[in-house]
């Protein structure tokens, strides 16, 4: 019996999410943002399954950009953070890449050795992390628009809290892209999977969409189901030990989980050092032959247990889903205190990989 511990990822599921994503674009251009290993799913794998259906890629450092080029991507590629020194300015002109400019110092890179490329000068509109103070904004423009070679294509900002039920936000934060755009008759681009989503008024020249390519719901409190996508990824692993614990007796460290009744607890060969968090408290769900239950006792870095008092039937060797079909991402994410993007972001190199077709 192997371990099993198994991360199966689903081409089919990631274009038709990617189609989904055109669908709701609909005249905006669509990059699809491959960064982070396309959020844990494999960049190669992702890049090819979206190709079809986008019109260029996101990626937030050089390697990836890089790594793109490698594999034959052809279309636009965009650097999020843009170029960090003289060197990489050089290579990103080479790979043609396109380049998101978030401060005067990269201002002062490009003027200090001009190359031909493209750039996307980002306005910090609200979300007060990258980005020009809009005061800025004039200036830095007209100091890029006469580099010989440098090909202003529009003006970027990204959104804070599109995402928020209750969101304050994301309506200043365009008014003040758009005024400048308006003012400078740039095309721009703003939004992310959020924002593609539930404001179409976002849209602009151009959309960015991340999470909801990967099966991540794109908005608080709504399931990925119910926004039309499909799950991309499914994280398992295998029982491998049941254990009849007494009323009163605990299971694991710290001795912080205290049976409160004559349990059985199932050993799952999965842990932190796979990536599943550690931070995960009792009662996060699993579920076992499409059942649910959940954790009972802390996440070590091999394995991890689970309360099967409930469900007498699962054995040593069935397959326990962590997240996937039966038990949505977003869901384990939430019950630990975090998001979709980070849980896909940890998995380590010692899941197997699995590639589903069809
Ligand atoms: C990662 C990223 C996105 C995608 O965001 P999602 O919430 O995953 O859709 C869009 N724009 C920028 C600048 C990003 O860094």
């Amino acid at each position: 019996m192997s371990r099993g511990t198994t991360l199966e990822v689903r081409p089919a599921a990631l274009a038709a999410n990617a189609r989904e994503a055109r669908r709701r674009a609909g005249g905006a251009r669509v990059y699809a943002m491959v960064k982070a290993n396309a959020y844990g799913h494999g960049m190669a794998l992702a890049a090819a399954a979206f190709a079809p259906h986008v019109d260029g890629f996101g990626v937030a450092v050089l390697d990836e950009a890089r790594a793109l080029r490698a594999l034959g991507v052809s279309v636009p590629v965009m650097l999020l953070e843009g170029p960090f020194d003289a060197a990489e300015l050089a290579e990103a002109s080479d790979l043609t890449l396109e380049l998101v400019i978030h401060s005067l110092w990269q201002v002062d890179l490009l003027e200090a050795a001009p190359q031909p490329v493209t750039v996307w000068l980002k306005l910090d509109t609200g979300m007060h992390r990258v980005g020009l103070p809009l005061a800025e904004a004039d200036a830095a423009l007209a100091r890029l628009q006469i580099l010989p070679g440098v090909q202003v294509a529009g003006l970027m900002t990204h959104f804070a809290c599109a995402d928020e039920p209750r969101d304050h936000l994301t309506a200043s934060q365009l008014a003040h892209l758009t005024r400048i755009a308006a003012q400078h008759q740039l095309p721009w681009t703003a939004a992310n999977s959020a924002a593609l989503c539930r404001y179409p008024d976002t849209h602009g020249a151009l959309v960015r969409p991340g999470i909801m390519l990967y099966g991540g719901s794109p908005l608080g409190g709504t399931p990925a189901a119910d926004v039309g996508l499909s799950v991309t990824q499914r994280l398992s692993a295998r029982l491998i030990a049941v254990n009849s614990i007494p009323r009163g007796d605990s299971v694991g460290y710290g001795a912080s989980w205290v049976a409160e009744r004559d349990s059985r607890i199932g050993v799952v060969a999965i842990g932190y050092g796979d990536g599943y968090p550690r931070h995960a408290p009792a009662g996060t769900p699993v579920a076992v032959g499409g059942q649910r239950t959940g954790l009972a006792g802390r996440v070590s870095m091999d394995m991890l247990t689970i309360d099967l008092t409930d469900l007498p039937q699962v054995q040593v060797g069935d397959n326990v889903e962590l997240w996937g079909d039966t038990l949505p991402v977003d869901e384990v994410a939430k019950a630990c205190g975090t998001i979709s993007y980070e849980l896909f972001c940890q998995i380590t190199a010692r899941v197997a990989r699995r590639v589903e077709n069809g």
